[in-house]
Formats: C-alpha cells, sequence, structure tokens
C-alpha cells in the first residue's frame, strides 16, 4: 500500500511537528471511500498523555468527535499520526502496543504515521498493519497531486 498526502496535508504534517515545543503532538487522518490512500484532511487530536515529551494518547473525545464528524462527511480514517520531538521516526514499544487490542489493529485500516525532527529536518513515516506479519510495516508514502 502507498499512503499519498498532498502538499497542504504534507506541509500540515511537518508543521504539527515543528510548533510541537518538545511534546508529542497527534492527528487524525481521513480519506474518501472512493480513494481510500489519498489523505484529503487532517485534524489534530489533543495528546492527553501524562508525559506528553516523552507519549501520546489520544483525547478519547476528541477522536470520536472528529470521526463521527468525518463519517457524517462520507470519510473514513486512514491514519493516526503522532510527532516524535528526537528520537526518529521509527515506531516505539509503545507507540505499537497503544494501535494493538489482542494482538489485533485498534483502528483497522489505519496506518501509523510518524513525524520526526531529525537534526532539524522533519521526515514523515507510515507503517500499516500487515495481517500475515501480524506486524505494523513501512508503507510507501507518496507526495500527491
Ligand atoms: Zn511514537
Amino acid at each position: 500500500m502507498t499512503l499519498r498526502l498532498p502538499p497542504e496535508i504534507h506541509a500540515r504534517a511537518l508543521a504539527l511537528a515543528r510548533e510541537a515545543l518538545g511534546l508529542e503532538r497527534c492527528a487524525a487522518l481521513f480519506s474518501r471511500a472512493d480513494d481510500a490512500d489519498l489523505v484529503v484532511e487532517l485534524v489534530p487530536i489533543p495528546n492527553v498523555a501524562a508525559e506528553p515529551a516523552r507519549a501520546f494518547e489520544l483525547d478519547g473525545l476528541a477522536l470520536l468527535r472528529a470521526l463521527r464528524d468525518g463519517e457524517a462527511r462520507g470519510l473514513a480514517l486512514r491514519g493516526l499520526l503522532h510527532t516524535h520531538p528526537s528520537g526518529g521516526v521509527g515506531l516505539s514499544p509503545h507507540d505499537v502496543d497503544g494501535a494493538l487490542w489482542d494482538g489485533a489493529p485498534r483502528f483497522p485500516g489505519a496506518s501509523l504515521l510518524v513525524v520526526a525532527i531529525e537534526a532539524g529536518v522533519a521526515r514523515v513515516a507510515s507503517y500499516a498493519f500487515d495481517d500475515v506479519a501480524r506486524a505494523f510495516v513501512d508503507e510507501r508514502v507518496d507526495r500527491a497531486g
């Protein structure tokens, strides 16, 4: 699978990381049913983790609102994004634990995106759940449009 990010969504994802002031920040990414790999909307979701500089926990109510609002407009959750103030774009064991429920994705079909600032440069990576490997694996990210 390939995730496609239009330039404005890509720019907003990088800005989220650059403006994070050392904290992890989160967002939900939505796509349309007829083009599921093209992200058309990015909705910031508050990070309610006890230590937001080191981890993230999505605000459940804000996420639910975003999901309902998206659904009402024909959009489906395509990814969950969070930022890493340091430490690269790899998923941490905590990231993987939080995305799984009994070994299956908590949000089926939603990729995990990480935006990290490395040496002042923002990078984005995406991971999709592989049903055979039973794990999140690298997913290609293309800039669409
Ligand atoms: Zn992380």
